[in-house]
């Protein structure tokens, strides 16, 4: 059988008997495959450093015959990103962002769009002195737009009015926006109040960009709102935990 190519981001690394391992990758042309690498246990020769998580590879692999893995062939490193696996601040945030694409996507669905996303965060979340928490929250944010879950922050869902002092916001998973405590006095399950500073943030990032992220700034407070909204919102989307976003705090 022929083989295929395809650029693809390790997600997932395991080994698979005494000299095997099964690699999951998110390849641009193809999405999420699994592909089992024959021999990388014992002879290191083929893949050398290479299937590394976080690594971006240009792989080569072919489907078996006899098994639903793709049997890969040979893999060459694109951009090792060695930094991510050194530092365990930055260990958590890239296995955050493969975490959620695993979660978010199906086998050979490709989206050339969350390819893109997935490089350059990991590329820049390995550039030194990077703020690790805007790159998780834009990454974040621009997921959802992509997957077409973006939240709707422009204005409470029911009077469509945004700011009125004295009111407070929640986010609702449930309904994808803000309820403010005018229309429903009394907080529902599983929402979240959000400052009207955090609900102007996360629009602007909604609207920026992103080769302008840089010039955005990123409050304190504003941010661990941001995050524990995002949690909580795959939480309720994906109907499971994620569970690197346990580590991050
Ligand atoms: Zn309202």
């Amino acid at each position: 059988m022929s083989l295929q190519q395809s650029q693809a981001v390790v997600l997932q690394v395991k080994d698979h008997g005494d000299s095997d391992k099964i690699v999951t990758v998110f390849s641009m042309e193809h999405g999420k495959i699994v592909l089992i690498a024959k021999g990388a246990k014992r002879s290191k020769k083929r893949f050398v450093n290479k299937l590394e998580l976080f690594s971006l590879l240009d792989i080569y692999f072919a489907p078996s015959r006899h098994s639903s893995l793709m049997r890969l062939d040979q893999a060459d490193l694109v951009a090792p990103f060695p930094r991510l696996r050194q530092n365990y601040e930055l260990y958590i945030a890239a296995s955050l962002l493969c975490e959620l694409v695993l979660h978010w996507t199906r086998e050979h669905d490709s989206d050339e769009d969350l390819f893109r996303l997935l490089a350059w965060a990991l590329e820049g979340l390995s550039v030194p002195g990077v703020a690790v928490n805007r790159t998780i929250i834009f990454f974040h944010v621009r997921l959802l737009d992509i997957l077409g879950y973006r939240p709707d922050l422009t204005g409470c869902l029911d009077c469509r009015v945004l700011g009125t002092p004295g009111v407070l916001y929640r986010f609702s998973p449930l309904r994808n926006g803000l309820i403010c405590s005018r229309c429903e006095p009394r907080a529902t399950a599983n929402s979240q109040p959000l400052s009207i500073q955090t609900i102007q943030f996360l629009r602007r990032i909604q609207e920026m960009e992103q080769g302008k992220l840089e010039r955005l700034q990123f409050p304190l407070a504003a941010t661990r709102e941001a995050i524990a909204l995002l949690r909580r919102y795959d939480n309720h989307l994906l109907q499971r935990e994620v569970q690197s976003w346990g580590f991050l705090d």
